[in-house]
């Protein structure tokens, strides 16, 4: 809890909290990044890194601390793929999202409702804490029994002692006064199935609009995920199951309000202010434990410098988080390859996965052999020019 200000001290003084934060960011007068939906879904995709859960929660601008590490990564989506799904969105919408409630009906087995019987407020208002508002205002004035559809409503939730504010593209107020928030995304549907991936990341996005509605309206546990059909403009819905990524995102939130404790572990004055020279910028950046996986690519700014950092470490977790599985006890590549080769007896053999790897790497070795071409002959025609056994394509 924060202490009360003393009597008579000024009534704008930042809490303790709010000056640690502004100190990690550079100082008060770098500007704090807002979280958003898409950040804190990532933060819950990978709830080991502290690194990240330290930068987003103090607001750091990752993007541009990346650029002043030297390991800037492309992120966020193309332009084209951005006015793309921008368009599909206005399609899904329009005629009051007649087309959209139909999904959802769809979906859940409902009665379709006449497209003159559902309400579709107004939400526009001044400002992020205006819309906020209005939207608060519109959910609880729907009457009992009665659709409503609300387009980009404006929801808040608190993090880490701040306001984030996230814009879901739509919700929709079913007659039983349930609310299920709808994701459209321009990502397709290929034969009645999407990349788990990208669905993983609907879900994790959806589950935090749902959280911000939790407590206030009864919020439903599926979200109805609108996508493309088969690269057309169709659109085709289906239901995602909340309840894991919603218990993930919980538990991510609780520990952002536990941000002293990670800052605690950057040594006295150091910051992520991209000011200072790099050498000082990565001594504080890589003062934060990082939980680097291949995933990071897809969905955070300092990517390319963990991967290089975690590469340097030979850190396993490198090689993806399924081959990390694998992989039991053995922490690094140099560990990975040393049980590869020991005998029986070594110490280095005793892990269970060490019998596994000796089993490839001799497979390799005899794949290798097979396709190891013959000694020239006299006479022998020379092999074509990137073809080679069986054995060596599939080597490679
Ligand atoms: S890229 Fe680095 S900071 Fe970002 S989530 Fe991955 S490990 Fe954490």
């Amino acid at each position: 809890m924060t202490p009360s200000p003393p009597p008579g001290a000024p009534s704008t003084a930042a809490p303790p909290r709010s000056r640690r934060l502004d100190a990690l960011r550079g100082g008060p007068e770098v500007p704090q990044r807002p979280l958003d939906a898409r950040a804190l879904s990532a933060l819950a995709a990978n709830p080991g890194c502290r690194r990240r859960a330290l930068l987003d929660g103090a607001g750091v601008d990752k993007a541009a601390v990346a650029q002043a590490l030297g390991a800037p990564a492309p992120f966020g989506q193309s332009q084209f793929a951005f006015v793309r799904g921008n368009a599909f969105e206005a399609r899904v919408k329009a005629d009051g999202g007649e087309a959209l409630l139909a999904l959802l009906c769809e979906s859940t087995g409902e009665e379709r409702p006449e497209p003159s019987a559902v309400l579709v407020p107004d939400l526009t208002a001044d400002g992020p804490a205006g819309r906020a508002a209005r939207t608060g205002l519109a959910l609880a004035e729907v009457p009992a029994g009665q659709w409503a559809l609300l387009d980009h409503p404006l929801l808040t939730l608190e993090v880490a002692g701040a306001t984030a504010y996230l814009e879901p593209d739509a919700l929709a107020v079913h007659p039983d006064g349930g609310v299920t928030v709808i994701e459209i995304k321009s990502f397709p549907v290929l034969d009645g199935t999407v990349d788990p991936t990208k669905a993983g990341g609907a879900a994790r996005q959806a589950a935090v609009y749902a959280l911000a509605l939790t407590g206030s309206v009864p919020v439903r546990e599926q979200a109805l995920l609108v996508c493309p059909k088969d690269f057309g403009n169709q659109p085709a819905g289906g239901l995602l199951d909340l309840r894991k990524p919603l218990a993930a995102c919980r538990r991510q939130l609780a520990r952002l309000t536990d941000l002293d404790a990670i800052a605690d572990l950057l040594p006295e004055g150091a910051h992520f202010g991209t000011e200072q020279d790099r050498a000082a910028l990565t001594a504080a950046v890589e003062s934060v434990p990082a939980a680097y996986a291949p995933e990071c690519l897809a969905t955070c700014e300092l990517a390319f410098h963990c991967r290089e950092r975690a590469r340097e470490a030979g850190a396993v977790e490198a090689l993806g988080r399924s081959v990390r599985g694998e992989l039991g006890g053995l922490r690094t590549v140099h560990e990975v390859l040393a049980a590869a080769r020991a005998d029986a007896d070594d110490p280095a053999a005793r892990d269970p996965a060490a019998e596994a790897l000796r089993r490839a790497a001799a497979l390799r070795a005899e794949a290798l052999a097979t396709a190891a071409p013959a000694p020239a002959q006299a006479g022998t025609p020379a092999p074509p020019a990137g073809g080679g056994t069986e054995g060596g394509l599939a080597c490679r």
